[in-house]
């Protein structure tokens, strides 16, 4: 009997690893899940996102309770709310600049099996207006920024919007959007339905072909950043190559183009070494070998169990206890987090004040403008 699945073996969101290493998925596939923290977390702000969408269609009562619910969990954190709001408030100004009310659709199951065996996945929302058609893909993550510039997981629900509304709306122009509001990144591309469909025949279909047999060539790259494959021979084997690319001749210096060249090599080096580590550890850990390397215990710093008891022994031992203890200004994020990030910025805004960064080197695919030396901060840098 087929094993059952929660998610589909090629899913969307892992669609930019499966099309550039096809093999990865069945290989994946067979390792446990890893749901951290992080993405238990993106899970309940995808919740909350869906709930206040949708608040116009439910009762005011069934509206408070599903938010005191999530309110419950664990996770919860109150900025949640004001980053579920500046989602909300880009689809709402996204729905209200199309020329007529459009058609949308929240947390809808799109299927796109037509290019992907099994395919199916959830996009966050979809508007529909006459030709036009967005996608709207909520990210609640803070690690690297993500472009919608043609992004696969748009790609496939685009694909899979376009199979469950395309026979109703005669949908021309599709625009991907990723809203990532904890790194401020709000990206947008466009295409149309040919260009996709294209894409999906030509890309999508063969590549999703070998990776559902498991076929086709493994192959590393930035892609391999969420593979659950740790220990990738692959990888493993790219990486070392890397290694010897410089001969060690005359001269001795490498050129400002070499030195490019390498930045970027060691930025994927540093990559495959975290994750090589993090294998080994939990093998270590869990009781197996790895020749020549062992567990030992990590460095620790002392700490002190119950500081208010040990403040009232030193206290009977003649320390006042306004000597014990200082008054100290909250951070900004643990204001925002009392207040309510919309609330502290009407009340506090005047008081807060983003200095420039100082410089700092990217690859030159990094969506940020290049760096003005003329600014202040230049200066305070020197
Ligand atoms: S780590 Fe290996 S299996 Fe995973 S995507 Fe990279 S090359 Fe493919």
């Amino acid at each position: 009997m087929a094993k059952k699945r929660k998610h589909a073996l090629l899913s969307a969101s892992g669609a930019v690893q499966w099309i550039h290493c096809t093999p990865s998925a069945k290989l994946c596939d067979e390792l446990p899940d890893t749901e951290t923290s992080y993405t238990q977390e993106g899970t309940l702000a995808h919740e909350i996102c869906e709930l206040k969408l949708t608040a116009d269609s439910l009762k005011t009562g069934t509206y408070t309770r599903r938010m005191n619910k999530i309110k419950k969990n664990e996770l919860y954190q109150e900025e949640m709310q004001g980053f579920t709001d500046q989602y909300v408030d880009y689809v709402e100004t996204l729905s209200n600049s199309l020329p007529e009310k459009p058609y949308m659709a929240v947390e809808k199951r799109v299927e796109f099996d037509e290019y992907v065996p099994d395919g199916f996945g959830t996009a966050d929302c979809i508007l529909i207006c006459g030709t036009v058609m967005h996608v709207i893909d909520f990210k609640y993550g803070k690690g690297v920024p993500v472009n919608a510039g043609g992004n696969p997981q748009m790609g496939l629900y685009a694909l899979g919007a376009l199979k469950a509304y395309g026979f109703l709306y005669p949908i021309e122009d599709i625009f991907f959007h990723i809203v990532q509001p904890r790194l401020n990144n709000f990206s947008t591309w466009k295409t149309n339905k040919r260009e996709l469909t294209t894409w999906g025949n030509v890309v999508v279909k063969p590549k999703a072909e070998l990776a559902y047999k498991g076929e086709g060539e493994f192959r590393s790259g930035e892609h391999c950043r969420f593979c659950k494959v740790l220990n990738c021979r692959q990888r493993a084997y790219d990486n070392l190559e890397l290694l010897e690319t410089y001969e060690t001749k005359l001269p001795p210096e490498l050129s400002d183009e070499e030195v490019g060249e390498a930045l970027a090599k060691a930025e994927q080096l540093v990559a495959w070494h975290k994750k090589l580590k993090s294998y080994a550890q939990t093998k270590l850990i869990d009781g197996g070998e790895i020749p020549g390397w062992k567990i030992v215990e990590g460095r620790s710093n002392r700490m002190i169990t119950d500081y208010e008891k040990m403040a009232d022994v030193l206290e009977q031992n003649g320390y006042p206890k306004e000597t014990l203890y200082e008054r100290a200004q909250l951070t900004l994020t643990d204001l925002e987090k009392m207040v309510g990030k919309k609330d502290f910025q009407t009340i506090c805004g005047e008081f807060i004040q983003k200095p420039n960064g100082k410089p700092t080197l990217a690859p030159e695919s990094d969506k940020r403008p290049v760096y003005n030396p003329k600014t202040t901060a230049a200066e305070d840098f020197k």
